[in-house]
């Protein structure tokens, strides 16, 4: 098979393209773009589009020759079954679920499959078993747990104190926010240093507590005026000021919690600790940011709490912070 082949049968749809779960949302249409432009550079339609360096001694038509010649080999070249075809560092062949480079390689005449991928910690390229599927490859939430020992709760947009990784680990390992997996990992790090995580878009969101004090939401807060936003004129007719009433209170309390304060999420994340975690500098960065700290009062203890990174778009609860023990 050549690449030419190959675009031809991804096209047609008698070739599959088959990344056994993994995540990276435009691999195929990259790989197509990638041939597209060795097709269309072998047969000239590059000419001239070469920057003539200085030194080079070669005319423009030499250089389109030699370009055309280029290409002209990587669209002949014939990949055998099992032949490594891509090595692949460009983050669109990057899985978001599991974060791994991935390399592909023509398994048959009928089939392009992910074989292995780039191992960072390693340094290294690993070689899988076709069917080597994602771990991540299902959305699910992010999850940890923190102790509340003063029961003061605070949250912001984002505690400078602590990083995202442990010291030397900030690139190039698995802590990184494009993944799945990499959220967890933040995630797990930042439960080691005492603060709850969760990765958002560049929103704000409410911090909402229930009246028993055992349980927080962290919530979109346009709720409300976006339901009767969505009305047609009729429907907010038909209802009467006290409907009006009864769902505004609905849309406000979410499962009977109710708002204590919000914030714009600059970073795009929230989180919170103990008050006691906090030393008075980070505290004092949310304020420059024009996000003073909300301090909730809650039940002391260990919590729990699971973020939905991948939010619904019907949904508006980003996490849910739970007490699981008192001791
Ligand atoms: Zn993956």
């Amino acid at each position: 098979m050549n690449l030419p082949q190959i675009y031809d049968g991804l096209t047609a749809g008698t070739m599959t393209f088959n990344l056994y779960g993994h995540l990276p949302a435009r691999a195929l249409e990259r790989l197509l773009q990638a041939i597209q432009r060795d097709i269309k550079g072998a047969a000239g339609g590059l000419d001239g589009k070469w920057n003539m360096d200085r030194n080079d001694k070669k005319t423009m038509e030499e250089l389109n020759a030699d370009m055309r010649d280029f290409f002209q080999r990587a669209i002949s070249r014939e990949y055998r079954p099992g032949e490594l075809m891509l090595w692949t560092d460009h983050p669109e062949y990057e899985c978001q679920g599991c974060g791994v480079h991935m390399k592909l390689v023509c398994v048959n005449d009928n089939e392009i499959a992910l074989k292995g991928y780039y191992d960072r910690k390693a340094n290294d390229f690993v070689q899988h078993e076709a069917g080597f599927l994602c771990p991540f490859r299902d959305p699910k939430p992010t999850t940890g747990s923190i102790k509340i020992p003063s029961g003061i709760f605070v949250f912001g947009n984002f505690f400078n104190h602590i990083d995202d990784a442990p010291e030397g680990k900030r690139y190039g390992d698995i802590y990184e926010l494009s993944s799945r997996q990499g959220r967890q990992a933040i995630t797990d790090f930042k439960a080691e240093n005492g603060i709850a995580y969760g990765q958002t878009t560049n929103t704000s969101v409410g911090v909402y507590v229930h009246p028993n004090k055992d349980s927080i939401l962290i919530a979109e807060t346009y709720l409300a005026d976006g339901y009767f936003e969505n009305l047609s004129d009729e429907e907010y007719k038909a209802l009467s000021t006290a409907d009006k009433k009864r769902l505004k209170k609905e849309l406000s309390e979410p499962e009977g919690h109710k708002l204590k304060g919000q914030f714009s999420c600059g970073v795009w994340r929230w989180e919170g600790t103990d008050s006691k975690n906090v030393p008075q500098a980070s505290l004092d960065l949310l304020v420059e940011q024009c996000n003073p700290a909300i301090k909730v009062k809650v039940k002391k203890g260990r919590w729990q709490f699971e973020h939905q990174h991948e939010l619904p778009r019907d949904q508006h609860i980003w996490a849910r912070l739970k007490l699981t023990d008192t001791n």
